[in-house]
């Protein structure tokens, strides 16, 4: 099987009875991907809608600070919605309005990506259900009230520790017992092929429009890229257009939580080994018998247990580089970014902040660093205080 492979992750390991879905969407994709009156609608929405394209700030205050290399802020957490996960959704729903679709499902762990996808169906005027684990409606009630204002379902997910995989497992068992009228919107650059490579292509708006900017500011490309790592869709958007630049490092950056050497962890590629999980072959944290172990971080969005497989082989190639980074060090980064350039950073994007800070202690002033902030921070605002020891009510 070699269809949708990145060296040797990737593929489309999925249930006989997922596959004629798989294979829709495969040929509906490689269609509109090269019509241009999809990609100008999508252009539009994007533009129009989601407020792109979004801002590469030059952050003066930080660069000073750290006498370093200047630093550049890929500003994902301006777009409508606040995050990089709006360019995804709505190009999946358009495709899926194209396919003759009428219904959207997706998988949720902390929110974002189902409010998200209920704010796309809401616009383009589609049904949408939101599959979310039940522990998690729970520690997340105030995005379930946004699903719901957005017009969306919202069904609590009991089973496993009712969380981000198990919700994953739903979606998926849902879409291959309803196909014919039904897409699944997935919410990151993972899953089975076409997933991969499409959530990629859709998330590649960061680094086309990165690559102009800093040309057009700079006169040259950067000499590093970071972001942080989920399931890896803000990172290989943000990877995509400098991954034939060799002279671009590329940096990923995971949720260590309390330390790669504690049992709570998410950083995936420290921890991890190769194995078959949600429909490819990719990078998984697992126990010696192969069962996917419990991740942790203090940021939701990191806190998953693959990684995208196109980061997998980009890894075995050394074409990128995978940093640990430690929940006090995303919650210093966190409070640096607002406190020096008036920016709250969402505690995932706080992750690539964090090593931005590390890396430019080894660079030059004649050097650039591009760091993609994939959302912004609001949500983070009362766990964040609570971390500290102040309690708010929110
Ligand atoms: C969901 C999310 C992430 C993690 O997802 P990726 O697919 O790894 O990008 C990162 N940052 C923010 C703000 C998110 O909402």
């Amino acid at each position: 099987m070699s269809k949708g492979r990145f060296g040797e992750y990737g593929g489309q390991f999925v249930a006989e009875t997922l596959m004629p879905s798989v294979i829709e969407l495969e040929a509906a994709y490689n269609k509109c991907k090269n019509d241009p009156e999809f990609q100008s609608e999508l252009t539009d929405l994007l533009n129009n809608y989601a407020g792109r394209p979004s801002l590469l700030y030059y952050a003066k205050n930080m660069t000073e600070d750290l006498g370093g290399p200047k630093i550049y802020l890929k500003r994902e957490d301006l777009n409508h919605t606040g995050a990089h996960k709006i360019n995804n959704v709505l190009g999946q729903v358009l495709l899926a309005k194209k396919m003759g679709k009428t219904r959207i499902i997706a998988e949720t762990g902390a929110g974002q990506h189902g409010v998200a996808t209920a704010t796309a169906c809401a616009l383009l005027n589609l049904d949408c259900v939101v599959y979310m684990g039940k522990h998690d409606t729970e520690r997340q009630a105030l995005n379930v009230y946004r699903m719901k204002l957005l017009g969306a379902q919202v069904v609590a997910v009991d089973s496993g520790t009712g969380t981000l995989k198990d919700a994953v497992n739903e979606t998926m068992k849902e879409w291959s017992r309803r196909m014919a009228d039904t897409h699944y919107c997935i919410g990151s650059a993972m899953g089975p092929h076409p997933f991969p490579t499409m959530v990629r292509d859709f998330q590649s708006v960061i680094s086309r429009e990165m690559r102009q900017e800093i040309l057009e500011r700079e006169g040259r490309l950067p000499d590093a890229v970071l972001a942080c790592v989920g399931g890896g869709s803000n990172a290989i958007g943000s990877f995509a257009a400098f991954i034939d630049d060799p002279e671009v490092q590329l940096f990923g950056c995971e949720g260590a939580g309390h330390g790669v050497d504690s049992p709570d962890t998410a950083a995936t590629m420290q921890v991890g080994r190769t194995g078959v999980y949600h429909g490819m072959k990719t990078i998984i944290a697992q126990d010696s018998d192969g069962q996917v172990n419990p991740v942790y971080s203090i940021s939701a969005g990191l806190d998953y247990p693959g990684i995208g497989p196109e980061h997998a082989d980009l890894a075995a190639r050394k074409r990128a580089n995978y940093v640990p980074i430690t929940d006090e060090e995303a919650v210093q980064a966190f409070e640096y970014l607002s406190r020096v350039e008036g920016i709250i950073p969402a505690i995932e994007s706080a992750h690539a902040v964090a090593y931005a800070i590390k890396l430019a202690k080894t660079m030059r002033p004649d050097q650039i660093i591009c760091v993609t902030l994939s959302g912004r921070g609001d949500k983070d605002c009362a766990a964040i205080a609570r971390y500290r020891g102040e309690e708010i009510y929110d």
